[in-house]
């Protein structure tokens, strides 16, 4: 399969890909790309989902889904402790995230919905991983150094390390081809790229080299000018209110320049909210830029959330709603959990015969 996506590489001073901020403008990668079979992509339950995750990642999967593609979506409970002593509110923000993606189009008939920790086989396909790449690629994957870079922990873990291992065993047990991520994810991919490659040089083919997909959003900004997180206190969660949402971005990080412009490299905090507005209307942010002028930060303030509030009040309503059946919810991931773990039994099973292990099976 062609590349989907180039992968932009200037480290930047943690080691991290260098921002590339693409506008709405620019083409999607997914259009011109052949239609892939599988897709598995997924969040950590750290939190609700933001707008950087759905101009980012989530638009996408919804869109791939609706095209036919068969559609995994991992609920990586286990790679909260990768940066973290205790994973807190884990069946809260686990709920949380299944609300978002029902309420941005997911629809759990096309959708295997999971938690990683339930699926044991898809856990042991770490092992072998791990004996395929060496501790100094590990160590210098750049997604690594910047989320040591961020972690809340004095020292660095070992799951911490192996993280780009664990996520090439989430991908790969479902042998998934696209694999729609942000761009903070592609030093991870190609280590599962890497890990497919050489696994099937070792033991002959048993895994497709994953591609990744980013969309024409795969670095949005927070209210603070850097990567919208859910852990970094600076995102506008899909699920906020109106209210919350205008409290928001009235705090967001601006500037002294009073004439409004885009300009990622000088003015993050500026352009970052552009881009917001640019992505709800589907308009360049040079355009909405030009239009606000020198009616200041605070007219491009007021229309950002007049934007956002509008874009999201529909996908709003309806997780509102969602949220009233929790049972609905459970019932999701138990079938999605039950799929999951026969595909994953039936990967290992063959990972095992191809390395000479099927003894007793
Ligand atoms: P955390 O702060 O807990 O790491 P996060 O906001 O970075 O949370 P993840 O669960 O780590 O979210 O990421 C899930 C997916 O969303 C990944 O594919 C990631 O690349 C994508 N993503 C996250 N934040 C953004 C963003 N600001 N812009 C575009 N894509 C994003
Ligand atoms: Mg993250």
């Amino acid at each position: 399969m062609a590349a989907l996506a180039a992968a932009p590489t200037q480290p930047t001073e943690t080691g991290a890909p260098a921002m590339t901020l693409v506008t709405p403008a620019a083409a999607d990668t997914a259009a011109a790309a052949p239609t892939p079979s599988r897709m598995l992509t997924g969040d950590r339950p750290t939190g609700r989902l933001h707008l950087g995750h759905y101009f980012g990642t989530l638009h996408n999967r919804v869109r791939l889904q609706d095209a036919g593609v068969e559609t995994f979506l991992i609920i990586a409970d286990y790679q909260v402790l990768t940066d973290r002593d205790v994973a807190e509110h884990l069946a809260e923000h686990v709920e949380d995230l299944v609300l978002d993606y029902l309420a941005a189009g997911i629809d759990p008939a096309r959708t295997t919905v999971f938690t990683h920790s339930a699926v044991p086989a898809l856990n042991q396909l770490l092992l072998p991983f791990l004996s395929l790449v060496s501790v100094a690629e590990l160590q210098r994957n750049p997604t690594v150094k910047d989320e040591i870079a961020h972690s809340r922990q004095s020292t660095v873990s070992g799951l911490m390390f192996t993280y780009p291992a664990h996520q090439a065993a989430d991908i790969l047990f479902c042998k998934a081809d696209v694999v729609p991520v942000g761009q903070d994810q592609l030093p991870h991919l190609e280590v599962t790229r890497t890990i497919a490659r050489r696994f099937n040089d070792r033991y002959g083919r048993v895994f497709p080299e994953p591609e990744a997909l980013l969309s024409a959003a795969p670095l949005v900004l927070g209210t603070d000018g850097t990567k919208m997180s859910k852990s970094r206190g600076n995102a506008i969660a899909l699920s906020a209110t109106a209210d919350e949402t205008a409290k928001l971005i009235r705090r967001a990080t601006t500037d002294a320049d009073r004439t409004i412009t885009y300009d990622p490299d000088r003015r993050p905090g500026v352009s970052g909210l552009l881009l917001l507005a640019a992505h709800c209307l589907g308009r360049a942010p040079e355009d909405i830029a030009a239009e606000i002028g020198d009616a200041g930060a605070a007219r491009l303030k007021a229309l950002v959330t007049e934007v956002v509030n509008e874009h999201f009040a529909p996908l709003r309503a309806r997780r509102a709603d969602l949220a009233r059946d929790r049972a609905y919810l459970h019932g999701i991931l138990r079938e999605g959990n039950a799929r999951a773990n026969e595909i994953a039994d039936r990967t290992l099973r063959e990972v095992r015969t191809a390395m000479g292990m099927d003894y007793g099976v």
